[in-house]
């Protein structure tokens, strides 16, 4: 089997669900699988079926699905892709940060490995895309990020945001008129548990307050003066 762009799609869901899974659970459901890709659950389990004989995929019926090594790498190779893609629109094609997923959803399926290891050397090898996720290498690695969100991160303590963990281009328009996109410096004020709220402030900004379900989307490292 090729890896077309529904593989990938598959792949690509399948990689998410896993990193999301608690530590003592092994296999990603296939009910969570069905919703991340908007199809049926009977169409995920014939897909899975198929990625499984392919060896990209491990199948557990009635319990779930994991990724090989094999299909692991696939997977993180389209992410690849995606990242480099994003970062090109942005930086080269001067794209608006709020838009260029949906584009690259379409082009991390049919850029070539020339084109995106030319994309690769041109942007200077990096390692984060516009949103703060990481790049993964050409050979498939990945360094993964332990971030603190805005629920969980030290109060009246300098942050820098570094990742925002939502593709929904208005979240990101919200996030960009706030100067709350990756890089910039933020603190939490307050967290008000009984309004379910954060206040924060920006260096040289008034003080927003965000709900808390913006709030987890919000990933910040602690500033090193
Ligand atoms: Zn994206």
């Amino acid at each position: 089997m090729l890896p077309s762009s529904t593989v990938e799609n598959y792949l690509k869901a399948i990689f998410h669900g896993q990193l999301l899974l608690p530590a003592d659970i092994r296999l990603v459901p296939m009910g969570q699988v069905a919703a991340a890709l908007n199809v049926t659950p009977g169409t995920a389990t014939t897909m899975v079926k198929a990625l499984a004989e392919s060896d990209l995929a491990e199948y557990e019926p009635y319990t779930g699905v994991r990724l090989t090594p094999a299909g692991e790498k696939l997977a993180v190779l389209v992410l690849r892709r995606h990242r480099l893609v994003e970062l090109f629109l942005v930086q080269v094609m001067g794209m608006s940060w709020a838009e260029v997923h949906d584009e690259a959803e379409q082009l991390e399926h049919v850029v070539s490995e020339r084109l995106i290891e030319r994309i690769d050397e041109m942007l200077g090898r990096p390692t984060r895309d516009p949103h703060g996720d990481p790049i993964p290498t050409a050979e498939g690695a990945i360094t993964p990020i332990h971030h603190q969100n805005l629920l969980t991160c030290p109060i009246g303590t300098p942050l820098k945001v570094t990742r925002i963990a939502d593709q929904d281009p208005a979240f990101l328009r919200f996030i960009e008129n706030n100067g709350l996109k990756p890089g910039q410096s933020i603190e939490v004020e307050t967290r008000d548990a009984a309004a379910d709220s954060v206040k924060l402030r920006g260096r040289n900004l008034l003080s927003i307050t965000i709900g808390a379900r913006a709030a987890s989307k919000l990933l910040v490292e602690v500033e090193r003066p």
